[in-house]
C-alpha cells in the first residue's frame, strides 16, 4: 500500500476520496491537511507546510481545494518531491496546469489532472463506439440546481471558480474524452448575476453541429445529457455520462465508481512514472470564456 494525504477536507473529499482510499488496496490514508476537517484515526494538519516538513514518507498527496488556491499548494508539493492528484479542474487557468506540468516533469514526479465523469459507466463504451464514426450532430444539456450541490460556496461564484462551468466541465470532460474528432468553440452566451463574477448558465456553439446549454438554476429533476447524431444511429449519454443507449437502447457499461477509477488510475501512473495531465476540457471553458458575449441576468444569492 502506498501512503497517501488529502489535502482541503471538504464536501468532495469526504463524500468521495475518503470512502474511495479506504476502500482501495492501493492506498493507505496517512495524512489529512485543512483548516477546520478531519477524518476519525488519520493524522491531521492544519497547516501544509508543516505536514510536509513532519511526513516526508508520504510519497503522494491528493488535492481537493477548489480551484483558486490550488496551484500555490500544487506547486509546493512538487518542489517537495511528491506524486500529485489533483480534483477537477486541474487549475484557475490553462498557463498554471503548464506550469504544473512542466515542473512535475522536471521533478520526475507523477501529476495526474483527474476528471471523474470520464470514469462515468458509459464513458468507455461511449468513445469505442463512435470511433471512426461521423458525428453529424451533438447537443449536451447539464441543468442543475448550484443550492443543491454547492450549498453556501462563494467560491463558484469568484474569479477563478467558473461559475456553472464548474460543472459544465464535467461535461465537456466526457466530449474531449468521446468524440471521435476534436471540436473547438465558435460562439457563447454567457450569464452573469449581476452580483457574482462568473457565469449562472451558458450557451456554447462548437464546430462540427455541436452545441451545449449549462444551467444551475434548474430545480426539481436534474439533466446531465449528452445526446450524439452519426451516420451509423444515435448515441446518447445519461445521468452524467452513467447510462449508454446506442440506438435507442442501452448497453453495456463499465463498473460503478467514478472516485475508485481515479485511485487506480493514480496508482497505476506512480508505478510506471507516468503523467496524466490534458487540458482539452479547460481549454473550451477559456474559449468559451473569451467569446463569451455577456448578459447580467437577476442577481443570486444562496
Ligand atoms: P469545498 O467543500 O468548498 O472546499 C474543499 C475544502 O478546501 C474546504 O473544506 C476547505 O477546507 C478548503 N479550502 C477552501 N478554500 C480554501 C482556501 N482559500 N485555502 C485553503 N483551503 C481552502 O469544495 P468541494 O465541493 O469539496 O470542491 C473542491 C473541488 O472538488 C472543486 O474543484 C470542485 O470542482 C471539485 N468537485 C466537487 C464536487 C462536489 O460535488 N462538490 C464534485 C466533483 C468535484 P478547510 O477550510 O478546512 O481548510
Amino acid at each position: 500500500m502506498r501512503k497517501v494525504a488529502l489535502v482541503g477536507i471538504g464536501k468532495i473529499a469526504v463524500d468521495q476520496h475518503v470512502p474511495a482510499i479506504a476502500a482501495s488496496p492501493d492506498w493507505d490514508l496517512a495524512a489529512t491537511v485543512s483548516r477546520s476537517g478531519k477524518v476519525e484515526g488519520v493524522e491531521a494538519f492544519t497547516d501544509f507546510d508543516a505536514f510536509l516538513a513532519a511526513r516526508p514518507d508520504v510519497e503522494v498527496i491528493s488535492l481537493c481545494l477548489p480551484p483558486q488556491p490550488r496551484y500555490a499548494y500544487a506547486e509546493k508539493a512538487l518542489r517537495a518531491g511528491r506524486h500529485l492528484m489533483l480534483e477537477k479542474p486541474p487549475g484557475q487557468t490553462l498557463a498554471e496546469v503548464q506550469a504544473l506540468d512542466r515542473l512535475a516533469q522536471a521533478q520526475g514526479v507523477t501529476l495526474y489532472a483527474t476528471w471523474h465523469s470520464r470514469m462515468a459507466r458509459g464513458v468507455a463504451g461511449a468513445r469505442a463506439w463512435l470511433e471512426g464514426k461521423q458525428v453529424t450532430r451533438a447537443h449536451i444539456t447539464w441543468r442543475e440546481d448550484v443550492r443543491k450541490w454547492h450549498p453556501g460556496q462563494d467560491w463558484v461564484f469568484e474569479p477563478g471558480g467558473m461559475g456553472v462551468f464548474d460543472p459544465g466541465i464535467n461535461a465537456l470532460s466526457i466530449l474531449t474524452e468521446i468524440l471521435p474528432a476534436p471540436v473547438h468553440v465558435t460562439a457563447a452566451t454567457l450569464e452573469f448575476p449581476a452580483n457574482r463574477a462568473t457565469p449562472i448558465a451558458a450557451r456554447i456553439t462548437f464546430s462540427g453541429g455541436v452545441t451545449a446549454d449549462f444551467d444551475w438554476r434548474q430545480e426539481g429533476p436534474q439533466t446531465w445529457d449528452i445526446d450524439i447524431e452519426t451516420d451509423a444511429g444515435p448515441l446518447a449519454l445519461r445521468h452524467g455520462g452513467n447510462t449508454l443507449l446506442i440506438g435507442g437502447k442501452e448497453a453495456a457499461a463499465g463498473p460503478d465508481g467514478e472516485y475508485p477509477a481515479l485511485y487506480a488510475r493514480m496508482a497505476e501512473l506512480v508505478r510506471s512514472g507516468a503523467r496524466d495531465v490534458d487540458i482539452a476540457p479547460m481549454v473550451h471553458v477559456a474559449d468559451a470564456m473569451t467569446l463569451g458575449s455577456r448578459v447580467s441576468v437577476a442577481p443570486f444569492d444562496f
